[in-house]
C-alpha cells in the first residue's frame, strides 16, 4: 500500500523520465503529488456573460444559434458563428482550426473554452469541450517534460491508496472555528470537486492551511533566535548615557524609545532581529550609532551596510564626526570596493585583530575574505534596497550578530507579516522638533526661470539647492547628459556661486570630494541624477528642484524631498513637469498633498494596482501555491494569530493533537529555503 510519505516512483507508470519531470516541479513524494493542486478547473456550470469581466478566461455552454462561417485570409484563416448562452448571445470567434465548422452545426449543444470581450461580446474561442459532462475538469500546471492529464492521472493513482490516510496539518480547534474541512476533504475536493461550491471551499482552507505553515514556520525561527544561547552584550550603560549627553542634538521621545527597545534587545542571550522605521529625516543613524557604540563599549565590533558607495562615505564621515565630538576614539573605517588593493588588506587584517571598532561600508561587506574579530552588531541600512538574502547573508557570515534593519519604507501590512515576519519591529513615529514641514509646488517647464529666481533668492539667503535631472530608464549616458547640460545653464544663471555635477560615472574620490564640498558649503548647488537619492544629510540645504518630476516614481520622489529639510530652515520641494498620464498626474499631486510617508506608500499602491505591489517578487513578499497574500491578507493575519497563540502554549509540539503539524514541520523545515 502507498502512503503520502514514499517516492512518487512507487506509482506505476513513473519511469526515470517521468521522475526527472515531477521532480522539475517539485513533486518528490506521494504527499506533494497530493498537494499538487489544479490552477483552475474547467467549468461547465451556468455563467452567463453579464456575469462576466472582460478578458476572462470561461467556458460558455449554449446553442449554437448561427452555422459557423469559415473566413480565410492567406494561410490564417478564422470560424465564426453565434453562441446562444440562455438569452445572451454571443459571437465566437476560432482562429486556424477550420475543421471545427465540420463538427458543428446550428441548433446544437456545445460548451467553449477562451477569452471573453465583454465590450463586444465576443469569445475568442480556445477550446471546444464535451457539453454533456458535468463535472469540473481540473486543469494542472504542467511542463513541456509532463502533461496536465498525465499528472491527473497519477493524482488519481495515488488517491486510491492515500485517501482516507490524510491526517490534518491545522489542529481541530482551529478548523472547527474557521469552518475548515480538514485535510482529507480538502485533498480530495480539490482533485474531484462534485461541483464549484466544494471547489471554492477547498481552495480556502487549503490557502488557510498553507499561510497556517507559512506562519508555524516564522514562530519556530523566531523561537529559535529567543533560545539561541548566544552571549547577551555586556554594555557600559554610563558611557552610553555619557555619549548620548554629547550629542549636538536631543533625542526625540520616539528616538529614546527605539533605542531603549534595541539596547534592551541587545543585552538579552540572544539573537536580536529588529526593523527600525522611520520615515526620511526622522533621524535613524544616531540611533544606529548609540545601538554600534553600546557593542563597542562591550569589547565587540559593529558593521553598518548601505545600499550605495556615498551613503556608506557620509555615514563614516558622520559616525566619526559624532564619535569625535564626544570625545571618544574609536576607529572607523571604510571599506567599499573601490578601495586599492594594500588599503584593502591592511583594514580586513585589522579588523581580524579586533582594532577596527566599526566597519562602514556597502554589500562590499558581504564578501567571504570580510572577518571580524568579535562581530556584535550588523546594521542594514535602507533595507528596502536590500533582499531578504543579504539579511540573511549577514546572519550567516559565521558569527551570527544581532541585526538591526533600517527603513524608510513603511511596511505595509502584508509585508511586516510576510517578508519581515520573524523580525520584531520598532518605530520613529515622529520627526525632529523645529522642523518645518517642507512647502511642495508643482509647475510645468515654463515657469522653470521663475524657479530658478526662487532657488537664487533660497542661496542668496545662505542656503543650499539641489537640481535632479530626469532620470532616463534606458541610458546611464542619456542621464549624465541631461545632467551636464542642466550644470552648465547653471553655472550661466549664477556666476557667483559655486555649482557641482554629480552622477553615476564620476569615481568614488571624485564624488567623495564633491559631496564633502556640498557639506561644507564650498559648493552652493549641486546638480545631481539621482545618485544622491538616497541617504544623503547636508541640513542647510533648502531647496529641492526636481526636472521631469514625472519620471520618478512615487518612493523616489519622497527620498529626494527627504534631502532637504533635515535643518531648521524651511525648505521647498519644486517639480517641475508636463505629465502626460493621468498616473504621471496623480503622483506629483500626491506628493503635493502630503508629506507623510506612509500615507504616500499607501497612495501608491493604490495608484499600481494589485497587479503591481511594491513589484512583489523584489519587495521579498514570499510566493504562495494557493493563498495569495495580498488578497487574502486578513485570513494569514488569522493565520499568524493562530500560530502565535499555538506556539505560545506550553508542550505544544508534546500534544497528540499536533503531532501531525509537528511532523509535517520537521520533515520539511530542511527545505525550506526563504530565511535560511
Ligand atoms: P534618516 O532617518 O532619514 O536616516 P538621519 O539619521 O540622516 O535621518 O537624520 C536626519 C538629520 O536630522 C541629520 O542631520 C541628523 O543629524 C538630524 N537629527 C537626528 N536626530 C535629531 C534630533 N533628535 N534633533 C535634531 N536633529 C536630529
Ligand atoms: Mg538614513
Amino acid at each position: 500500500m502507498i502512503t503520502h510519505v514514499d517516492n512518487v516512483d512507487v506509482l506505476p507508470g513513473v519511469g526515470p523520465k517521468r521522475l526527472d519531470a515531477l521532480h522539475e516541479l517539485g513533486i518528490f513524494t506521494i504527499e506533494d503529488l497530493i498537494g499538487y493542486f489544479p490552477f483552475r478547473y474547467e467549468d461547465l456550470g451556468e455563467r452567463l456573460p453579464s456575469e462576466t469581466l472582460d478578458g476572462d478566461k470561461v467556458t460558455f455552454k449554449g446553442v449554437v444559434s448561427t452555422p459557423p462561417v469559415v473566413t480565410r485570409f492567406g494561410k490564417k484563416n478564422q470560424t465564426r458563428f453565434g453562441l446562444l448562452i440562455e438569452h445572451e448571445n454571443i459571437r465566437v470567434t476560432f482562429f486556424n482550426q477550420p475543421w471545427l465548422a465540420q463538427n458543428i452545426d446550428a441548433g446544437q449543444e456545445v460548451a467553449i473554452y477562451g477569452t471573453y470581450n465583454a465590450a463586444k461580446a465576443a469569445l475568442t474561442g480556445m477550446k471546444m469541450i464535451n457539453a454533456s459532462t458535468d463535472a469540473l475538469d481540473p486543469i494542472y500546471p504542467s511542463s513541456k517534460q509532463i502533461t496536465a492529464k498525465t499528472i491527473r492521472h497519477l493524482i488519481t493513482l495515488a488517491w486510491v491508496d492515500a485517501r482516507g490516510t490524510i491526517a490534518s496539518l491545522v489542529p481541530e480547534n482551529i478548523r472547527t472555528k474557521y469552518r475548515l474541512l480538514d485535510r482529507n476533504t480538502q485533498i480530495e475536493y480539490m482533485h474531484f470537486p462534485v461541483d464549484m461550491a466544494a471547489a471554492k471551499a477547498a481552495r480556502r482552507s487549503a490557502a488557510f492551511e498553507e499561510f497556517f505553515v507559512f506562519q508555524m514556520r516564522l514562530q519556530l525561527l523566531k523561537l529559535a533566535d529567543q533560545n539561541f544561547a548566544g552571549e547577551g552584550i555586556n554594555y557600559d550603560a554610563t558611557a552610553i548615557r555619557n555619549f548620548e549627553a554629547s550629542l549636538p542634538f536631543k533625542l526625540t521621545p520616539a528616538q529614546t524609545k527605539v533605542v531603549s527597545e534595541i539596547l534592551q534587545d541587545q543585552t538579552r542571550p540572544r539573537h536580536m532581529n529588529r526593523l527600525l522605521q522611520g520615515d526620511v529625516g526622522s533621524g535613524k543613524t544616531v540611533v544606529a550609532a548609540l545601538a554600534m557604540y553600546a557593542v563597542v563599549t562591550a569589547g565587540m565590533q559593529a558593521a553598518i551596510m548601505a545600499p550605495t558607495e556615498i551613503l556608506a562615505q557620509q555615514h563614516a564621515l558622520s559616525l566619526t564626526q559624532l564619535f569625535d565630538h564626544a570625545g571618544l576614539t574609536l576607529r572607523v573605517e571604510l571599506l567599499t570596493s573601490g578601495l586599492k588593493v594594500a588599503a584593502r588588506r591592511q583594514i580586513l587584517e585589522d579588523l581580524e585583530n579586533g582594532d577596527i571598532d566599526i566597519l562602514v561600508g556597502t554589500h562590499a561587506l558581504l564578501q567571504p575574505d570580510v572577518a571580524f574579530h568579535h562581530l556584535g552588531l550588523a546594521v542594514i541600512d535602507e533595507q528596502h534596497r536590500f533582499g531578504v538574502n543579504q539579511r540573511a547573508a549577514l546572519r550567516e557570515n559565521g558569527v551570527n550578530p544581532d541585526i538591526l534593519a533600517m527603513t524608510a519604507t513603511p511596511i505595509p501590512r502584508t509585508l511586516s507579516i510576510t517578508a519581515y515576519g520573524e523580525m520584531d519591529v520598532s518605530v520613529i513615529d515622529q520627526l525632529p522638533n523645529g522642523r518645518k514641514v517642507i512647502k511642495t509646488t508643482r509647475m510645468g517647464h515654463n515657469q522653470l526661470d521663475n524657479a530658478i529666481a526662487f532657488v537664487k533668492k533660497q542661496i542668496d539667503a545662505g542656503a543650499q539647492a539641489y537640481i535632479v535631472t530626469p532620470l532616463i530608464e534606458e541610458s546611464e549616458s542619456l542621464d549624465v547628459q541631461n545632467a551636464t547640460a542642466m550644470y552648465e545653464t547653471m553655472q550661466l544663471a549664477f556666476p557667483q556661486y559655486t555649482v557641482g555635477l554629480l552622477h553615476g560615472r564620476l569615481s568614488n574620490d571624485e564624488k567623495k570630494t564633491l559631496m564633502a564640498d556640498f557639506k561644507a558649503n564650498r559648493i552652493q548647488i549641486l546638480v545631481a541624477t539621482t545618485v544622491i537619492e538616497v541617504g544623503v544629510d547636508v541640513p542647510n540645504a533648502t531647496v529641492m528642484l526636481i526636472l521631469d518630476a514625472d519620471r520618478f516614481g512615487l518612493a523616489q520622489l519622497h527620498q529626494l524631498r527627504g534631502r532637504v529639510g533635515r535643518g531648521s530652515r524651511q525648505s521647498y520641494t519644486m517639480l517641475i513637469a508636463d505629465p502626460k498620464t493621468d498616473y504621471g498626474t496623480a503622483r506629483l499631486d500626491a506628493m503635493v498633498e502630503t508629506t507623510d510617508g506612509f500615507i504616500l506608500a499607501q497612495r501608491d499602491l493604490e495608484l499600481r494596482g494589485s497587479g503591481d505591489i511594491l513589484g512583489t517578487k523584489q519587495s521579498g513578499v514570499p510566493e504562495f501555491v494557493v493563498g495569495d497574500p495580498i488578497k487574502d491578507l486578513t485570513m494569514m493575519e488569522i493565520a499568524q494569530q493562530e500560530a502565535i497563540t499555538l506556539v505560545s502554549q506550553e508542550n505544544w509540539d508534546q500534544q497528540v493533537a499536533n503531532q501531525t503539524l509537528v511532523d509535517y514541520l520537521s520533515r520539511t523545515m530542511a527545505h525550506y529555503r526563504h530565511f535560511d
